[in-house]
């Protein structure tokens, strides 16, 4: 049998897809990222809600495609025995992954070696789930409570020492530090891809976050106004630890915080010597404002000019002052 797998969005190889890919190459099938003709078995996967009508003309094509995801079923699981199976780590190649590297200044060449990082990274959970229930949040939907599910030593790729690890809220798992004393015992590069809950972070937990390789920035959100003491009181628990300049703030915007409030969390940060990067709330239809925004700082274009003076913002005022007359 001849099974196609798609998946067309997010930056990482797909853990469904490659759990599926595992589980149908044990029957002897054979397995086809993106491209096959004439398939028995179709499965497509979506992470973002804004890409429903691409699956929606893929299911033209592939009437009896098995469509999973965030993007259009959060309550879609794999059969058991399919998320018991190790990944396939066989079935991506740098060039599916290199062309979703794009956009800034990065050379090729370094695109490509971060695309050869990914591909031979280790991926998976630890656990699923989280103890919070945020109003803007798939994951209380899509994972329910806080659960173990894995193992460190499950996820990795005997290609690399790098491991991408997808728990949903790291911090919040009673076994944190022991994982993170794992990770630097067997010497890992490790990417917390959902970042961590910074509220949750104590002197042990810091320490321990210090005393291993990050593959990138340690980031952390900042969601709401009213998270503001206990984010700026786990910022300085942590940088107790971890050196400012490795610290990211992911910053949701156009939830329900104002336009000032985002300004002053966009202030306060940089204040205190932390990146932030602006999430627009449901990127399908960003506001003029926050598109704008969100481009002046996570291009970090603040550093030569306010927002104020932000060129395309000022011109987007105008063109908007001209269309009324
Ligand atoms: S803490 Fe993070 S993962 Fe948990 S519900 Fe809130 S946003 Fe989602």
């Amino acid at each position: 049998m001849k099974v196609l797998l798609i998946d067309f969005d997010g930056k990482l190889p797909n853990l469904a897809l490659l759990k599926l890919s595992t589980w149908y190459k044990q029957q002897d099938d054979e397995v086809f990222l993106n491209e096959c003709g004439y398939p028995d078995k179709v499965y497509i996967s979506t992470l973002f809600r804004w890409n429903r009508t691409k699956v929606e003309k893929l299911l033209q094509v592939y009437p009896g495609a098995d469509i999973g995801g965030t993007g259009w079923n959060k309550k879609k699981k794999l059969l058991p025995e399919i998320e018991a199976c190790k990944p396939d780590y066989d079935l991506y190649k740098v060039s599916d992954i290199l062309p979703r590297i794009r956009g800034g200044i990065a050379t090729k060449a370094s695109k490509i070696a971060k695309a050869e990082t990914i591909v031979n990274a280790g991926i998976g959970f630890t656990s699923r789930g989280c103890i919070r229930d945020c109003g803007f949040c798939d994951i209380p939907e899509k994972e329910g409570d806080f659960h173990q599910v894995g193992n460190i030593g499950d996820l990795l790729n005997p290609r690399s020492n790098v491991l991408i690890l997808l728990d949903n809220n790291f911090t919040a798992d009673p076994d944190v530090i022991e994982k993170l004393h794992e990770i630097r015992d067997r010497g890992l590069v490790v990417d917390i891809t959902q970042g961590i809950d910074v509220r949750l972070v104590t002197p042990e937990i810091a320490q321990a976050l210090s005393e291993v390789k990050h593959l990138r920035s340690l980031h952390y959100s900042w969601d709401l106004m009213s998270f503001e003491r206990q984010v700026l009181d786990g910022i300085k628990t942590l940088s107790g630890s971890v050196k400012l300049w490795k610290h990211l703030c992911m910053m949701l915007t156009g939830y329900n915080t104002t336009f000032d409030e985002d300004l002053y969390r966009f202030r306060k940060l940089r204040e205190l010597h932390i990146d932030p990067y602006v999430m627009p709330y449901n990127l399908t239809y960003p506001t003029e404002k926050h598109h704008h925004f969100a481009r002046w700082v996570n291009g970090r274009i603040y550093k030569s000019c306010s927002f104020a003076e932000y060129e395309p913002w000022v011109k987007a005022q105008n063109d908007l002052q001209m269309s009324l007359f």
